[in-house]
C-alpha cells in the first residue's frame, strides 16, 4: 500500500526517508521543479538563504548522516562567533556557550550575574512575556546577546518574541557540544536536499516534480488525492498550504521575512561566519562560493531593493573583513548582488501557548512541518522530527 507524501521540504524528506526505509512504498509529490522548500538551493544553486545549525540540533545532523551528507556541515568559527559591532567599532569573539564566558574574552558585553538571573528565569514555567520586556532591566546584555539570539533562532524581533520559546531553546544550549554552529560548505543542494533525494530512491522510494496537489478528500476509510485513492498520507506542507487541503485546520497566520543578499565574490579560502550587532546585516557567511548576509524579522527591510540594501550590506562587511582578518580580495565597490526575500520565512514566536495540531488528524493522515512541532521554534530540526514523528505515526 503506497504512502503518499506531500510536500518535498525538509519535513517531507525526513518523512519519506523514514518510510522508504521502513521497506513501505513511498510517493514524494513537490509542487515546485525541486525540494528543499523553505531551505533549498536555487536555479542558478544559490542557496535561498544562509542555514545554520547547532550541537543542539540533533535530530538535523542525525538526519544529514543518515542521508551520508553530515560531512559537508563545517563549523566555521569554532574559537567564538566573530561580532562587529556597527555602532562603536568593537570586535568581539562571543562564545555561545555560557561555559565559554569563564573567559573573559569570549564574553557578551553586559554579561552580569543579575543579567543572567533574568534569561534563567524565562525558563521558569507559565511565564511568557516578550523578550525585551524580560530583559528589559539589561539593555547593554540584550542588545548584544539577547536580541540577536533572538532574531537568529525565533526569527521575531525581541519587542514581540516569546520568551517561553526563547527558554525551550536555551534549555538545550547546555548540553556538551550544544551551541557548535555548523553551515553547509558548499550548498543546501549538494549538502542536503540532494543526497537526501539520493537516499529516498536508494530505499525505493519515488519523486514527483511539478506534482502540486490541489485537493485532498476524505473517503470511507482512506482518502482522495486530486480524485485518486490513496489509502495513508503524510502532509508536510507549509501551514497555509495544510489549511487550504484541510479546511478547518488552526494554522499560524502571523509570519515573519527573512531578507536575503548574495554577493557574487567567489574566491578560495576559509569558510567564515560573522555576527553583527547595530546593523543592516546579522549574519554574513563568507564561503568560496559567495558571501550571503541574512536579515532575519526584516519586516522593514522586505520593502527595500537591492539597490538600497546592497551597498549598505557590502559597507558592513567591509568593515568585518578588515575587524577580523578575512582574508582574500574584498573590492570597495559591492559586487553583483541577487536578493531573496522569504516572506513567509517562518511562524511568528510570539507570547501564548505554540499550537500543537494533532500528528494523525484523522485515519490515514499524518501531519509534518516545522510548524507542527510544538516543542521547538520552527527550524529544519523541527520540520526534521516532524516529520519522523509523522512516518512512526502512520507506520
Ligand atoms: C531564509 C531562511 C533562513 C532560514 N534559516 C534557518 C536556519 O539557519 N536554521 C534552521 O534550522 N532553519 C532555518 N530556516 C527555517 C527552515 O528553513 C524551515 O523551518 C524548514 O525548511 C521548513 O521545512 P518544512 O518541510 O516544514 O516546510 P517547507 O520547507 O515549507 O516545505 C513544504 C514543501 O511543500 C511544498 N508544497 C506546498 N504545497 C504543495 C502542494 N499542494 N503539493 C505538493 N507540494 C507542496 C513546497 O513547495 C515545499 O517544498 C530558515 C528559513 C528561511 C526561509
Amino acid at each position: 500500500m503506497t504512502i503518499h507524501v506531500v510536500g518535498g521540504g525538509v519535513a517531507g524528506l525526513a518523512g519519506a526517508l523514514a518510510l522508504a526505509r521502513a521497506g513501505r512504498a513511498v510517493v514524494l509529490h513537490e509542487a515546485s521543479p525541486g525540494a528543499g522548500g523553505r531551505a533549498r538551493a536555487l536555479a542558478d544553486g544559490t542557496d535561498n538563504g544562509t542555514h545554520a545549525l547547532v550541537g543542539a540540533n540533533t535530530a538535523a545532523l542525525a538526519f544529514l548522516r543518515a542521508v551520508g551528507a553530515r560531512d559537508g556541515w563545517v563549523e566555521p568559527e569554532p574559537d567564538g562567533l566573530p561580532v562587529l559591532d556597527c555602532a562603536d567599532g568593537a570586535a568581539r569573539r562571543i562564545s555561545l556557550s555560557p561555559f565559554g564566558w569563564v573567559s573573559a574574552g569570549h564574553r557578551p558585553p553586559g554579561l552580569s550575574l543579575a543579567a543572567l538571573g533574568a534569561l534563567a528565569r524565562m525558563a521558569l514555567p507559565g511565564r511568557d512575556v516578550p523578550v525585551a520586556q524580560a530583559m528589559a532591566a539589561y539593555p547593554v546584555f540584550q542588545r548584544g546577546f539577547v536580541d540577536p539570539l533572538v532574531v537568529a533562532t525565533l526569527n521575531t524581533p525581541s519587542a514581540e518574541a516569546s520568551s517561553a520559546r526563547l527558554a525551550q531553546v536555551l534549555r538545550r544550549l547546555g548540553g556538551p557540544g550544544a551551541t557548535r554552529l555548523y553551515v553547509a560548505e558548499r550548498g543546501l543542494g549538494p549538502d542536503m536536499v540532494d543526497p537526501a533525494l539520493a537516499a529516498i530512491r536508494a530505499a525505493g522510494g519515488e519523486i514527483r516534480f511539478n506534482s502540486r496537489i490541489r485537493s485532498l478528500t476524505a473517503q470511507g476509510d482512506g482518502w482522495l488525492l486530486d480524485g485518486a485513492p490513496a489509502a495513508q498520507i503524510l502532509l508536510a506542507t507549509p501551514p497555509w498550504e495544510s489549511a487550504r487541503l484541510l479546511p478547518g485546520l488552526a494554522v499560524p497566520q502571523a509570519h515573519a521575512p527573512i531578507v536575503n543578499l548574495h554577493f557574487a565574490r567567489s574566491q578560495p579560502g576559509p569558510v567564515r561566519f560573522v555576527g553583527f550587532v547595530g546593523a543592516l546585516c546579522q549574519w554574513v557567511l563568507v564561503r568560496p562560493s559567495g558571501v550571503s548576509v541574512t536579515i532575519s524579522a526584516g519586516d522593514a527591510e522586505a520593502g527595500e531593493d537591492a539597490a538600497t540594501l546592497a551597498p549598505r550590506a557590502w559597507g558592513e562587511i567591509l568593515r568585518a573583513a578588515a575587524a577580523f582578518g578575512i582574508p582574500g580580495e574584498w573590492p570597495i565597490r559591492a559586487p553583483e548582488c541577487r536578493l531573496v526575500k522569504e516572506r513567509r520565512a517562518t511562524p511568528r514566536h510570539t507570547p501564548g501557548p505554540p499550537l500543537a495540531p494533532p500528528r494523525r488528524p484523522a485515519p490515514g493522515l499524518a501531519l509534518a512541518g516545522d510548524w507542527t512541532w510544538p516543542h521547538l521554534p520552527a527550524t529544519i530540526d523541527a520540520a526534521v522530527r516532524s516529520g519522523e514523528a509523522a512516518a512512526r505515526a502512520l507506520l
